[in-house]
C-alpha cells in the first residue's frame, strides 16, 4: 500500500494518534529537526492545527501550555519558510520575556537543520545584542510588546514583509493590559497575512480581536481547558493562615521531591517565602516581574540544572515555564483565577510524568477554592499531614461575590495580580470557631488522593 492511500485511513480519529510527523507534510530539514528533538508522535494540537497551518488558513486554537501548541506551530511556519530571506517574514506575540525566550529556543531547536533565523526580543535586557541580530538578518521574531514598539519606533523593525503573525497566550496578553498595543502592532502587518491565535482560554474579549485581526478563522480546541492534567495528583492543605509557613516546611521536610515550584500570588510574599526557606537551608530561586532579566535566566538555568531544589513564583513570571522533572507544585497562595489553578498545577506532571500540586488553604480562601473546584467541575481531595501540630482552624466571613475572583493587574505590563496584601489573606478577620475540617464548606472527606 503506498503512503498517499494510507492517509486517508491515518488521517481517521483510530489512528491519528499514531500518526507519525512524517505524515504531515513537513519538509524534510523540519522533520530532522523534529527528530533531533526527540518527538516520535504528534500531540492532538499538532495533529490539528499543523495541517490549518500549512494550508495558510487563519486559526484559533483553544490549546493549554503543556499540550505540545509551541511545536504545533513552530513546524509548520519553519516548513512555510522554507530558507532565510531578506526580512521578518513572521512575528510571534508573547505576554512574557520567559515564554519569548522559550519559543525562540524551540524555532531554534526544530530549524538547526535549515538556514532560518529566529530571533527573541523582549525587554529587561541591553539592546545592544538584539540590535546587532536584527541587523545580521533574522526571519522569525518572537517579541513581547514593549520592546518589539521600541524597535518599531526606530525603525530596526519593519512589519512590511510579515506573512504570518502568531499571538500566543492571547488570554493572558489581553490580561496584562497588552490589547491597544496588541491592536496597534496588528494594524502595521500587512493585510495579506496568516494570523493564528493560541489560547488556553478564548473569553469573549478575545473573540473581539479575532473578529478584525482573523479572517474567517479555523478553530480547534484540544482537550478541556478546564481540565486538570490527569498525571497530576492534587490536593488541598487546610490551615490557619498563621502556620502556612510552618505547614510548608513539614511538607517539604515530609516531602520526597526532586524540584517544587511554590506559587505566591505577590512578588512580595515571594521574596518572603524564599528568605525563609533560605534561612531553613533549602537552596531556592525566585521568579517575578522585578527580578532583573539576568537573575531571572539565572533562575531558570539554576532549576533546570537541579542547582536550585525549589523555585518561589508568581503567576505571570511562571506562566508556559518549561521545565522537565518539577516533581511537586505547591500553591502557598490559592490562585485568585480559577484558571491559574489549572495553569500553577500543569507545571507538574507535564509530558505524562506523574506529578503532584498541594494547595494551601486557609478560611479566608473558602470561596476562592469553591469557585476553582466549580471550574474544574471536581472536588479537590483534602488532606492533613500526619504529625503536625495544626492550630485550630476559624472560619472566615464570607467575602461578597463581587470582592471574589476579580482580575487584578489589569493593565499592568509585566506585572503580577495584585501588589503586596492584596491578595486578600492578611489580616481578614476571623470571627466564628467550627470544628477542624468542618470550617470548609467545599466539602472533602479528607484522604482520598486520587489514584495514580
Ligand atoms: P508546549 O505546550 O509547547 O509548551 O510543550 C510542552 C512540552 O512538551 C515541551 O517540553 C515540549 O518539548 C514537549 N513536546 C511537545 N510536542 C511533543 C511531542 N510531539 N512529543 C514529545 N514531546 C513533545
Amino acid at each position: 500500500m503506498t503512503l498517499r492511500a494510507l492517509l486517508p485511513l491515518a488521517q481517521s480519529a483510530r489512528f491519528s494518534l499514531f500518526m507519525p510527523f512524517k505524515a504531515l507534510n513537513l519538509s524534510e530539514p523540519v522533520l530532522r529537526g523534529v527528530q533531533a528533538a526527540g518527538y516520535s508522535d504528534p500531540t492532538p494540537i499538532q495533529l490539528r492545527a499543523i495541517p490549518v497551518v500549512l494550508s495558510g488558513r487563519d486559526l484559533i486554537a483553544s490549546a493549554q501550555t503543556g499540550t505540545g501548541k509551541t511545536a504545533a506551530f513552530a513546524l509548520p511556519v519553519l516548513t512555510r519558510l522554507g530558507a532565510h530571506g531578506r526580512a521578518p517574514r513572521v512575528l510571534i506575540l508573547e505576554p512574557t520575556r520567559e515564554l519569548a525566550a522559550q519559543v525562540e529556543t524551540a524555532f531554534r531547536d526544530f530549524a538547526r537543520f535549515t538556514d532560518i533565523r529566529p530571533l527573541a526580543v523582549f525587554g529587561g535586557v541591553g539592546y545592544g545584542l538584539q540590535r546587532s541580530e536584527l541587523k545580521r538578518g533574522v526571519d522569525v521574531i518572537v517579541a513581547t510588546p514593549g520592546r518589539l514598539v521600541d524597535f518599531l519606533k526606530t525603525g530596526e523593525i519593519s512589519l512590511r514583509d510579515i506573512q504570518i503573525l502568531i499571538l500566543d497566550e492571547v488570554d493572558r496578553m489581553l490580561d496584562m493590559g497588552f490589547l491597544p498595543v496588541v491592536k496597534d502592532i496588528i494594524a502595521r502587518c500587512p493585510k495579506e497575512r496568516q494570523t493564528l491565535f493560541f489560547s488556553a482560554t478564548v473569553p469573549p474579549e478575545i473573540a473581539a480581536v479575532a473578529s478584525f485581526a482573523l479572517r474567517n478563522p479555523e478553530r480547534i480546541e484540544v482537550g478541556i481547558n478546564r481540565s486538570v492534567n490527569a498525571s497530576v495528583n492534587h490536593a488541598v492543605y487546610p490551615v490557619a493562615h498563621h502556620q502556612k509557613f510552618e505547614l510548608l516546611e513539614a511538607l517539604l521536610a515530609k516531602t520526597e521531591f526532586d524540584s517544587v515550584l511554590i506559587f505566591s500570588r505577590t512578588k512580595h510574599g515571594a521574596d518572603k517565602i524564599a528568605r525563609r526557606l533560605k534561612t531553613a537551608n533549602h537552596s531556592v530561586a525566585v521568579l517575578h516581574a522585578n527580578r532583573s532579566q539576568n537573575q531571572r535566566i539565572e533562575a531558570l538555568a539554576g532549576f533546570k540544572s537541579g542547582k536550585y531544589e525549589v523555585m518561589v513564583a508568581t503567576d505571570i513570571a511562571a506562566r508556559g515555564i518549561d521545565v522537565a522533572g518539577i516533581s511537586h507544585v505547591i500553591n502557598y497562595d490559592v490562585p485568585e483565577n480559577p484558571e491559574d489553578y489549572v495553569h500553577r498545577i500543569g507545571r507538574t506532571g507535564r509530558a505524562q510524568a506523574v506529578g503532584d500540586a498541594f494547595t494551601l488553604v486557609t478560611p479566608e480562601n473558602a470561596s476562592d477554592l469553591r469557585d476553582i473546584q466549580r471550574f474544574i467541575g471536581q472536588k479537590i481531595p483534602e488532606l492533613k499531614l500526619e504529625g503536625f501540630n495544626y492550630a485550630p482552624i476559624v472560619a472566615a466571613p464570607e467575602r461578597p461575590p463581587e470582592q471574589r475572583g476579580q482580575r487584578g493587574g489589569g493593565g499592568q505590563r509585566g506585572g503580577y495580580r495584585g501588589g503586596p496584601g492584596s491578595g486578600g489573606q492578611q489580616g481578614r478577620g476571623s470571627q466564628q470557631r467550627a470544628s477542624e475540617g468542618g470550617w470548609n464548606r467545599f466539602g472533602g472527606e479528607g484522604g482520598g488522593r486520587r489514584g495514580r
